[in-house]
């Protein structure tokens, strides 16, 4: 096991790989990753479309943190 201190966020800009008006290619907990660093998370649908962002517009970029294609499915969750 590879040990760091930042698995997850060591190339953000790199991971960061969907635009502002790309189609969501599937359902699940995304990552906002705005053009000034800061992050924040959404849930996006498949066959939506990522929006620009009211603060970086299509600067903004999107990040996939966990797939749900079920999400909806799933009785305990609610929006
Ligand atoms: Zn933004």
């Amino acid at each position: 096991m590879e040990r760091s201190p930042f698995p997850s966020e060591s190339r953000p800009e790199f991971e960061c790989n969907h635009n502002a008006g790309d189609p969501v290619l599937e359902t699940g907990i995304y990552e906002i990753c705005h053009a000034q660093g800061s992050r924040g998370t959404a849930v996006f649908l498949q066959f939506d479309y990522f929006p620009p962002c009211t603060c970086c517009g299509s600067r903004v970029r999107y990040r996939l943190l966990h797939a749900a294609p079920h999400l909806l499915e799933d009785p305990d969750f609610r929006p």
